[in-house]
Protein backbone atom coordinates (compact mmCIF):
# COMPACT_ATOMS: atom_id res chain seq x y z
CA UNK A 1 0.00 0.00 0.00
CA UNK A 2 1.25 3.64 -0.78
CA UNK A 3 2.49 5.16 2.20
CA UNK A 4 0.63 8.09 3.44
CA UNK A 5 1.69 11.82 3.03
CA UNK A 6 0.78 14.76 5.18
CA UNK A 7 1.36 18.12 3.55
CA UNK A 8 0.64 20.83 5.74
CA UNK A 9 -0.13 24.17 3.66
CA UNK A 10 -0.35 21.73 0.80
CA UNK A 11 -2.76 23.55 -1.61
CA UNK A 12 -1.07 26.31 -2.42
CA UNK A 13 2.63 27.94 -3.10
CA UNK A 14 5.65 25.42 -1.76
CA UNK A 15 3.36 23.24 -0.42
CA UNK A 16 1.45 22.63 -3.66
CA UNK A 17 4.29 21.61 -4.93
CA UNK A 18 5.11 19.32 -2.57
CA UNK A 19 2.27 17.75 -2.77
CA UNK A 20 1.65 16.93 -6.44
CA UNK A 21 5.95 15.62 -6.28
CA UNK A 22 5.07 13.26 -3.66
CA UNK A 23 2.07 12.08 -5.47
CA UNK A 24 3.87 11.18 -7.99
CA UNK A 25 6.27 9.72 -6.22
CA UNK A 26 3.56 7.35 -5.99
CA UNK A 27 2.68 8.55 -2.08
CA UNK A 28 -0.82 8.61 -0.88
CA UNK A 29 -1.27 12.42 -0.13
CA UNK A 30 -3.39 14.78 2.00
CA UNK A 31 -2.95 18.21 2.09
CA UNK A 32 -3.76 20.37 4.87
CA UNK A 33 -5.16 24.15 4.95
CA UNK A 34 -5.90 27.28 7.09
CA UNK A 35 -8.89 28.97 5.52
CA UNK A 36 -8.58 29.49 1.71
CA UNK A 37 -11.28 27.10 0.49
CA UNK A 38 -11.32 28.66 -3.16
CA UNK A 39 -7.35 27.47 -3.29
CA UNK A 40 -8.33 24.06 -1.48
CA UNK A 41 -11.31 23.15 -3.71
CA UNK A 42 -9.44 23.98 -7.22
CA UNK A 43 -6.51 21.49 -6.25
CA UNK A 44 -8.06 19.19 -5.11
CA UNK A 45 -10.30 18.98 -8.67
CA UNK A 46 -6.95 19.34 -10.52
CA UNK A 47 -5.05 16.82 -8.31
CA UNK A 48 -7.38 14.65 -6.63
CA UNK A 49 -5.61 14.93 -3.64
CA UNK A 50 -7.75 15.60 -0.26
CA UNK A 51 -7.67 18.99 1.43
CA UNK A 52 -8.67 19.06 5.14
CA UNK A 53 -9.10 22.53 7.25
CA UNK A 54 -7.81 23.41 10.48
CA UNK A 55 -5.09 25.50 12.25
CA UNK A 56 -1.98 23.58 13.06
CA UNK A 57 -0.60 26.18 15.59
CA UNK A 58 -3.80 24.76 16.95
CA UNK A 59 -3.29 21.40 18.73
CA UNK A 60 -6.44 20.06 19.61
CA UNK A 61 -7.70 20.64 15.65
CA UNK A 62 -4.76 19.03 14.56
CA UNK A 63 -5.70 15.94 16.95
CA UNK A 64 -8.94 16.21 15.67
CA UNK A 65 -7.45 16.19 11.95
CA UNK A 66 -4.90 13.59 12.07
CA UNK A 67 -7.92 11.12 14.10
CA UNK A 68 -10.12 11.58 10.93
CA UNK A 69 -7.17 11.59 8.28
CA UNK A 70 -5.85 8.36 9.81
CA UNK A 71 -9.48 7.09 10.23
CA UNK A 72 -10.73 7.89 6.23
CA UNK A 73 -6.99 7.43 4.50
CA UNK A 74 -4.62 5.53 6.59
CA UNK A 75 -1.95 6.05 9.00
CA UNK A 76 0.41 9.18 8.61
CA UNK A 77 4.14 7.77 7.58
CA UNK A 78 5.59 11.07 6.14
CA UNK A 79 4.65 14.37 7.69
CA UNK A 80 5.68 17.70 5.84
CA UNK A 81 5.37 20.44 8.03
CA UNK A 82 5.31 23.13 5.49
CA UNK A 83 2.62 25.78 6.53
CA UNK A 84 3.85 29.31 8.04
CA UNK A 85 3.26 32.32 7.96
CA UNK A 86 5.11 36.02 8.46
CA UNK A 87 3.95 39.22 10.14
CA UNK A 88 7.21 41.43 9.37
CA UNK A 89 7.94 44.43 11.60
CA UNK A 90 11.20 46.08 13.38
CA UNK A 91 10.97 45.49 17.16
CA UNK A 92 9.86 49.28 17.56
CA UNK A 93 6.60 47.80 16.16
CA UNK A 94 6.84 44.39 16.76
CA UNK A 95 3.41 43.32 18.77
CA UNK A 96 3.31 40.27 21.19
CA UNK A 97 0.23 39.22 18.32
CA UNK A 98 2.78 39.09 15.93
CA UNK A 99 5.27 37.43 17.57
CA UNK A 100 3.01 34.90 19.16
CA UNK A 101 1.23 34.00 15.88
CA UNK A 102 3.99 33.48 13.51
CA UNK A 103 6.34 31.17 16.72
CA UNK A 104 2.47 29.30 16.74
CA UNK A 105 1.89 28.61 13.01
CA UNK A 106 5.67 28.00 12.28
CA UNK A 107 7.60 26.21 15.09
CA UNK A 108 4.42 25.06 17.60
CA UNK A 109 2.86 23.30 14.40
CA UNK A 110 5.57 20.95 14.07
CA UNK A 111 5.56 20.05 17.66
CA UNK A 112 1.69 19.58 16.97
CA UNK A 113 1.86 17.05 14.22
CA UNK A 114 5.00 15.52 15.19
CA UNK A 115 3.79 14.50 18.66
CA UNK A 116 0.34 13.59 16.82
CA UNK A 117 1.70 11.20 14.21
CA UNK A 118 4.89 9.76 16.59
CA UNK A 119 3.45 7.33 18.38
CA UNK A 120 2.10 5.59 14.77
CA UNK A 121 5.54 6.07 13.15
CA UNK A 122 6.71 4.58 16.30
CA UNK A 123 4.89 1.51 16.03
CA UNK A 124 5.16 0.96 12.53
CA UNK A 125 8.90 1.46 12.25
CA UNK A 126 9.40 3.91 9.74
CA UNK A 127 8.57 7.45 9.50
CA UNK A 128 9.84 10.19 7.53
CA UNK A 129 9.45 14.30 8.82
CA UNK A 130 10.41 17.30 7.03
CA UNK A 131 10.45 20.09 8.29
CA UNK A 132 10.13 23.19 6.38
CA UNK A 133 12.71 26.32 7.90
CA UNK A 134 14.03 28.91 5.95
CA UNK A 135 17.47 30.72 4.73
CA UNK A 136 16.35 33.90 7.17
CA UNK A 137 15.99 30.76 10.07
CA UNK A 138 19.82 30.29 9.57
CA UNK A 139 21.05 34.00 8.73
CA UNK A 140 18.64 36.09 10.70
CA UNK A 141 16.57 38.74 8.79
CA UNK A 142 16.18 42.97 9.09
CA UNK A 143 12.09 43.07 9.94
CA UNK A 144 11.66 38.94 10.92
CA UNK A 145 12.65 38.45 14.38
CA UNK A 146 9.69 36.53 14.50
CA UNK A 147 10.28 34.37 11.57
CA UNK A 148 14.03 34.02 12.05
CA UNK A 149 13.26 32.72 15.46
CA UNK A 150 10.57 30.71 14.93
CA UNK A 151 12.58 29.08 11.84
CA UNK A 152 15.82 29.02 13.94
CA UNK A 153 13.91 26.88 16.04
CA UNK A 154 12.92 24.69 13.64
CA UNK A 155 16.60 23.45 13.23
CA UNK A 156 16.96 22.87 16.24
CA UNK A 157 13.70 21.20 16.98
CA UNK A 158 14.65 18.92 13.85
CA UNK A 159 18.11 17.78 15.04
CA UNK A 160 16.75 17.39 18.67
CA UNK A 161 13.60 14.77 17.64
CA UNK A 162 16.02 12.76 14.93
CA UNK A 163 18.06 11.70 17.51
CA UNK A 164 14.89 9.95 19.29
CA UNK A 165 13.71 8.95 16.18
CA UNK A 166 16.60 7.08 14.79
CA UNK A 167 16.39 3.62 16.17
CA UNK A 168 12.99 3.19 15.40
CA UNK A 169 13.47 4.28 11.33
CA UNK A 170 12.07 7.81 11.58
CA UNK A 171 13.95 10.29 10.30
CA UNK A 172 13.52 13.82 10.71
CA UNK A 173 14.75 16.54 8.52
CA UNK A 174 14.29 19.87 7.44
CA UNK A 175 14.77 22.17 4.30
CA UNK A 176 15.91 25.80 4.25
CA UNK A 177 14.30 27.56 0.96
CA UNK A 178 15.72 30.56 0.05
CA UNK A 179 13.13 33.24 -1.46
CA UNK A 180 11.07 31.01 -3.29
CA UNK A 181 8.19 32.66 -5.88
CA UNK A 182 4.86 32.42 -4.12
CA UNK A 183 2.24 34.94 -2.77
CA UNK A 184 4.22 35.17 -0.07
CA UNK A 185 7.45 36.52 -1.69
CA UNK A 186 5.28 38.37 -4.14
CA UNK A 187 4.00 40.09 -0.55
CA UNK A 188 7.90 41.54 -0.78
CA UNK A 189 7.95 45.36 -2.37
CA UNK A 190 9.67 45.23 -5.59
CA UNK A 191 12.84 47.15 -4.80
CA UNK A 192 13.41 45.47 -1.81
CA UNK A 193 12.85 41.77 -3.99
CA UNK A 194 15.31 43.20 -6.35
CA UNK A 195 18.11 43.41 -3.68
CA UNK A 196 17.25 40.25 -2.32
CA UNK A 197 17.70 38.81 -5.97
CA UNK A 198 21.27 40.45 -6.35
CA UNK A 199 22.55 38.56 -3.48
CA UNK A 200 21.57 35.19 -5.19
CA UNK A 201 24.26 33.89 -6.36
CA UNK A 202 22.74 31.84 -8.72
CA UNK A 203 21.16 35.07 -9.68
CA UNK A 204 16.98 34.13 -9.34
CA UNK A 205 14.55 33.18 -6.72
CA UNK A 206 13.85 29.78 -6.39
CA UNK A 207 10.87 27.85 -7.85
CA UNK A 208 8.21 25.49 -5.80
CA UNK A 209 9.46 22.83 -7.18
CA UNK A 210 13.34 23.22 -6.50
CA UNK A 211 11.92 22.66 -2.89
CA UNK A 212 9.43 19.74 -4.09
CA UNK A 213 12.25 17.79 -5.08
CA UNK A 214 14.47 17.81 -2.11
CA UNK A 215 11.17 16.67 0.48
CA UNK A 216 10.81 13.70 -1.90
CA UNK A 217 14.46 12.82 -1.56
CA UNK A 218 14.15 13.29 1.78
CA UNK A 219 10.93 10.80 2.50
CA UNK A 220 11.96 8.45 0.36
CA UNK A 221 12.28 5.40 1.35
CA UNK A 222 15.64 4.78 0.20
CA UNK A 223 17.30 8.01 2.71
CA UNK A 224 17.29 6.01 5.85
CA UNK A 225 20.79 7.46 6.49
CA UNK A 226 20.00 10.92 6.34
CA UNK A 227 18.68 12.70 9.64
CA UNK A 228 18.83 15.54 11.69
CA UNK A 229 20.16 17.53 8.46
CA UNK A 230 19.42 20.76 6.90
CA UNK A 231 18.88 20.78 2.91
CA UNK A 232 19.98 24.39 2.07
CA UNK A 233 17.81 25.12 -1.07
CA UNK A 234 18.39 28.60 -1.87
CA UNK A 235 20.38 29.17 -4.96
CA UNK A 236 23.61 29.29 -2.61
CA UNK A 237 22.46 32.56 -0.50
CA UNK A 238 22.97 30.44 2.93
CA UNK A 239 27.24 31.33 2.64
CA UNK A 240 26.87 34.88 2.64
P1 LIG B 1 2.17 30.60 1.13
O1 LIG B 1 1.83 31.84 1.89
O2 LIG B 1 2.13 30.63 -0.36
O3 LIG B 1 1.22 29.40 1.64
C1 LIG B 1 1.12 29.16 3.01
C2 LIG B 1 0.36 27.88 3.23
O4 LIG B 1 0.29 27.62 4.65
C3 LIG B 1 -1.08 27.95 2.73
O5 LIG B 1 -1.46 26.69 2.29
C4 LIG B 1 -1.85 28.32 4.01
O6 LIG B 1 -3.22 27.93 3.97
C5 LIG B 1 -1.08 27.51 5.03
N1 LIG B 1 -1.24 28.03 6.39
C6 LIG B 1 -0.86 29.24 6.86
N2 LIG B 1 -1.19 29.35 8.15
C7 LIG B 1 -1.80 28.19 8.51
C8 LIG B 1 -2.40 27.71 9.70
N3 LIG B 1 -2.43 28.43 10.82
N4 LIG B 1 -2.94 26.47 9.68
C9 LIG B 1 -2.92 25.72 8.55
N5 LIG B 1 -2.35 26.11 7.40
C10 LIG B 1 -1.81 27.34 7.38
O7 LIG B 1 3.59 30.17 1.68
P2 LIG B 1 4.85 29.57 0.88
O8 LIG B 1 4.41 28.47 0.00
O9 LIG B 1 5.63 30.68 0.34
O10 LIG B 1 5.71 28.97 2.11
C11 LIG B 1 5.62 27.61 2.51
C12 LIG B 1 6.64 27.39 3.63
O11 LIG B 1 7.94 27.69 3.15
C13 LIG B 1 6.43 28.29 4.86
O12 LIG B 1 6.76 27.57 6.02
C14 LIG B 1 7.42 29.40 4.63
O13 LIG B 1 7.79 30.02 5.84
C15 LIG B 1 8.57 28.63 4.00
N6 LIG B 1 9.47 29.45 3.24
C16 LIG B 1 9.02 30.16 2.16
C17 LIG B 1 9.89 30.92 1.44
C18 LIG B 1 9.46 31.68 0.24
O14 LIG B 1 10.30 32.37 -0.31
N7 LIG B 1 8.23 31.58 -0.23
C19 LIG B 1 11.29 31.01 1.81
C20 LIG B 1 11.68 30.23 2.94
C21 LIG B 1 10.77 29.48 3.62
P3 LIG B 1 -4.31 28.90 3.25
O15 LIG B 1 -4.06 28.82 1.78
O16 LIG B 1 -5.63 28.34 3.66
O17 LIG B 1 -4.06 30.28 3.80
Amino acid sequence: MARVALVTGGQRGIGAAISEHLQRAGRTVVASYAGNDAAAQAFTEQTGIRCYKFDVADYEQCAAAVKQIEAEVGRIEILVNNAGITRDATMNKLSRDAWDAVIDTNLGSCFNLSKLTWDGMRAGKFGRIVNIGSVNGQAGQYGQVNYAAAKSGIHGFTKALAQEGARYNITVNAIAPGYVDTDMVRAVPEEVLQKIIGRIPVGRLGRAEDIARGVVFLTSDESDFITGSTLSINGGQHMY
